[in-house]
Formats: C-alpha cells, structure tokens, sequence
C-alpha cells in the first residue's frame, strides 16, 4: 500500500471546494509519455496552476500504470523545481471500469479514481461505485462517478449515441453512493470528431461545421438538485483549427473535426463544473507540431527535434487552456 500523500500528490476535494467558490475549473489532462507530462507540470507551474494529472486505460496498456506513477512522483519533484514550493497535483484515475482496476490504482498511490459505471444498469451503477467508495474513502481517496453517456471515441469507452444524464436522478446516486464529484453528459463527448456534420450547422463565410451548443439547461436543472456539488465535464477538447489546418497541410487527413467551442467551457468553469478533461487538443497539438517537423525536415531523424516542438506546443496550448478557457491561473493556495 502506498500512501499518495507521502508521494506529494493531493486528491481533489479541497481543490473541487475551491473551485466552486472561486468560479474556475481544474484542468484534467490526461499523459500517456514523457513530453506530455513535462508540458502539463510546465504549463501548470508556471501558471501557478492546480492540476489533475490522468491516467486512462489506454495510456496504462501503453505506458505501463507502474512506470506512470512513478512519472507522476517524479511530476511533483520537477514542479517544485519549477518553482511551485507546495504544487496541487492528483493523479487520477480516467474511466475505471472495474472495482479491481480502482483499487490496484489506490493501492499504488493514485489520489483519485474515477469509477465509470455509467454504460451499467442505474442500480449496477450505483452498486459498484458505492463499494468504490467504500474502498477509497478508507485512504483518503476521492471518487469520481459518472450518470449520463457520452458519446464518441476514448481508448476504450465507445458509445455510439449520447444519453443526456436525467437531473431526477442525481440525489439518488450521489446520496447511495457518496461519490465526490460526479460527471456529467451535457453534449460533450470523446474524440476529435465530436459531432457528425449532420448535427452541425456550416459557417457559410468559412465551410466550417459549427457545433450544436451544450445543454446548460441540463446543467442547471443538475445544479439546482445538487447546489455546491463538484460536477466534471468529459471530453472537453475543443479542437483548435489552427492545429486541424497545420496537420492537413502537412500530409494529415481530418476532414470536419468539430470540438466545443471554448466560450462554452469558459462559461461551464464558472459554474458548479470544476473539472474539465481535455485530452484530444494535446493530441492534436503533439501531431501538428510533429507533422510539420517531418514535411519541413525530411531528413530529421532525432526524436527529440520532433517530440520537442511537439512538447512546446502543448506546453503553449495548457497554458492557453488554464489561463483563458478554465481560469485556474494563480490559484495554488501557496504562490510562492
Ligand atoms: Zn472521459
């Protein structure tokens, strides 16, 4: 058993409770390599900015879930160095389907879960996440549970269509189960492709796909049963054009890649959402920047002379996203 707090790490109650009350949101970026973190612990520190680091099911069939711990340990110490004297970082867990997923992350230091039993049955659901609960609670460790169903593409959460969550149902589930945060589906969804065209509007001056707009009626109606309650936003990438158009002029191929419009996040911070997952806009920005490395430098063959730039521009890009979109800038409770 490994203690998170003796990691440096935090879970993410009092960030949530300060949030809230504050009117921003924390930034949940998920790391699946070196240069992503480094970008996140960068961009987070030098905005004096609380983080959630996140560690999906793909990114630990990919990077290993010991080795990511270890990063994110490592995360703390480079924060400091960074000059953030008391940093606010949790790690947490992306999308746990399963008890025993959850409770290997806890075991291992993981100051957060999410458990993710929201394709399940309502009273599945609100059993499993209950025992969740249960388990973390004993370390210390915050849940988050999800009600409601995104859709799109996310490692391996695919929904086809997305269910709206029913605001009847939030006291039920947050009072069963003792979750402390709960997420949400308000028309966010996973993926770079959020929306089929047919569901868009076209900008007539530009041909661009516009997005239909998130349902803060659902928001609302959530936040008048729940008042102060943390609620999370998925798949809250916005997918910057300028990053779709550099990877399409440099050989890429993403026709109507379509996010959520940023003054729509900007607004979701100031409410009771105080966390916001964001994870295809660095995917975006990791592959605009190594795409046009590869079609200007055809002859480059250190990695560190793409995955650098690539680094750079996410860096450019969480930074962006603390600052403009979240509001999460100077927001450590030390500064120093
Ligand atoms: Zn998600």
């Amino acid at each position: 058993m490994v203690d998170y707090k003796s990691l440096g790490l935090v879970n993410t109650r009092e960030m949530f409770k300060k949030a809230i009350n504050g009117g921003y949101a924390i930034p949940a970026f998920n790391f699946n390599n070196m240069e992503q973190l480094q970008a996140i612990i960068k961009a987070s520190s030098e905005t004096k900015s609380p983080v959630i680091l996140q560690v999906s099911k793909g990114a630990r069939n990919y990077a290993n879930q010991t080795l990511l711990r270890y990063m994110a340990q490592g995360a703390v110490e480079y924060a400091k160095e960074l000059g953030c004297n008391h940093p606010e970082i949790a790690l947490h867990l992306d999308h746990g389907d399963s008890f025993e997923v959850c409770k290997s992350c806890i075991d291992f230091g993981f100051s957060s879960v999410m458990i993710d039993g929201s394709a399940l049955p309502y009273d599945e659901n609100v059993a499993l996440t209950r025992k969740v609960v249960e388990y973390a609670h004993q370390f210390d460790v915050t849940v988050e549970g999800e009600l409601g169903v995104l859709a799109g593409v996310e490692d391996d959460v695919v929904a086809e269509e997305s269910h709206y969550t029913k605001p009847e149902e939030v006291i039920d589930f947050v009072s069963k189960t003792g979750v402390d945060s709960l997420a949400i589906s308000i028309g966010t969804s996973h993926g770079a492709y959020k929306f089929k065209p047919e569901q868009c509007t076209r900008d007539p001056k530009t041909g661009k796909l516009v997005p239909p707009p998130l349902a803060f009626d659902v928001l609302d109606a959530i936040m008048e049963k729940l008042p102060g309650f943390p609620i999370v936003l998925h798949g809250s990438s916005s997918v910057p054009q300028e990053y779709v158009d550099t990877i399409n002029a440099n050989g890429g191929k993403l026709p109507d890649a379509v996010g959520i419009p940023e003054e729509q996040l900007r607004k979701a911070s100031k409410s009771a959402v105080c966390k916001i997952n964001i994870d295809s806009d660095s995917r975006l920005a990791f592959t605009a920047a190594v795409r046009k490395v590869f079609n200007e430098k055809p002859a480059e063959f250190d990695p560190r002379k793409y995955c650098g730039p690539a680094r750079d521009l996410m860096t450019e890009l969480y930074e962006h996203k603390i600052k403009n979109v979240l509001g999460s800038e100077n927001r450590l409770a030390d500064l120093g």
